[in-house]
């Protein structure tokens, strides 16, 4: 998969180069591109915003070099950016907390994407028209991680990134392990347990360490509904 990123902060991703992701660069599971939005501001103070026309609070970021940097990537990307509606095309996200939530479902169905470039926002986000105009281009969602406002857009995409990336095939080692998790079948992950079987007075459940298989996935099970009947009451539903 190729992914792109568009920020004014490109060193925000340098931890892109460690852990399960880093080793899916080094072997070309994953193919990075990170962008400097101020490489396309051409004034001599590398600006990227202005103030909001119909006045208010905050900055809004300029157009032109969005509009700058967007071309560059679409052009040179795979997938053919003449046509949106292509599912080959390449899929711009903006992150942003007016859009849809991500969700473990999206994050599975955005790992099936060949090109992703994320468009990192700042200050009161960015002008409309960036929207606009891509989507002209190429696919666009606006994305939200939570119901909570960030600084920017690099940390809602680094979480954004490590969800999907996990996702493609060969970057978490033991394929089984993504299928047990949290929200993959709608329910909370049961609680786990290491060696030692008993660690300051609190002892393994014993059906762990039964070997009764059937037993065990029926506790885990049992566990997984009492978990998320307690914390997440709105995913029974
Ligand atoms: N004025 C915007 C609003 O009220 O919708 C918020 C702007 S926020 C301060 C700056 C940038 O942070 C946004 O453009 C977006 O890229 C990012 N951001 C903030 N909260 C986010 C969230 N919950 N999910 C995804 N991105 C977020």
């Amino acid at each position: 998969m190729r992914i792109d990123i568009v920020t004014i902060f490109p060193e925000f991703f340098d931890v892109l180069d460690i852990s399960l992701l880093g080793k899916a660069r080094q072997t070309g599971i994953i193919d990075l591109g990170v962008h400097d939005l101020r490489d396309h501001a051409h004034d001599r103070h590398r600006t990227v915003d202005d103030t909001p026309y119909g006045g208010g609070a905050g900055m809004v970021m300029k157009p032109e070099p969005w509009g700058e940097a967007l071309d560059g990537i679409l052009e040179g990307g795979p997938g053919d950016p003449g046509d949106p509606g292509d599912p080959g095309d390449p899929l711009v996200i903006f992150p942003s907390p007016a859009g849809d939530v991500f969700t473990q479902a999206m994050a599975r169905e955005l790992a099936n994407e060949q090109h992703l470039v994320f468009g990192c926002g700042r200050y009161e986000g960015i002008d409309q028209r960036v929207f606009d105009d891509t989507a002209v281009r190429a696919r666009v969602r606006l994305v939200s991680i939570g119901d909570y406002v960030l600084n920017g857009g690099e940390v809602a995409t680094m979480a954004m990134i490590e969800a999907i990336g996990r996702l493609i095939p060969g970057v978490v080692g033991n394929p089984e392990s993504l299928v047990q998790e949290s929200h993959e079948d709608g329910l909370l992950e049961y609680p786990s347990y290491t060696k030692p079987a008993e660690w300051r007075g609190r002892a393994v459940p014993p059906v762990l360490l039964s070997g009764n298989h059937g037993a065990i996935a029926a506790w885990r099970r049992e566990q997984q509904l009492e978990r998320t009947a307690r914390v997440r009451p709105d995913l029974l539903a």
